[in-house]
């Protein structure tokens, strides 16, 4: 048995396997991995692409027998993703705005105005 069998993998591991762009295939580079928080031994990373600028989040988590990844391709960055997981869940006045503003405006405009 190894002697470090009980232990966590060290989330520098997962980084390391997390080396390649899902879209256009681009290798990462290891200053572009923030580890954006860590809770036990969940870690939420958000790394956007030095080719192609498309970004994903995802939670790495560690464990004695290895590792565990749940990613996905993001528009936000890492500060959003940052802002937004302390966020409550939208409550019933957000979602009527919301819906008022969409019935009132095309989405694609209001999200134009974002950039
Ligand atoms: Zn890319």
């Amino acid at each position: 048995m190894p002697k470090d069998f009980k232990q966590p993998k060290p989330i520098q591991e997962g980084l390391r396997l997390m080396n390649q762009c899902p879209v256009c295939k681009g290798d990462y580079r290891a200053d572009q991995k923030n580890i954006l928080e860590q809770k036990n031994e969940a870690h939420l990373v958000h790394i956007t692409c030095p080719h192609c600028s498309n970004s994903i989040v995802a939670v790495i988590v560690t464990t004695p027998v290895g590792l565990s990844s749940v990613g996905m391709l993001t528009d936000l960055t890492a500060e959003d993703v940052s802002r937004l997981s302390h966020r409550g869940p939208m409550n019933e006045d957000e979602l009527f705005a919301s819906h008022l503003l969409l019935k009132e405006r095309n989405l694609s405009e209001i999200l134009s105005e974002r950039k």
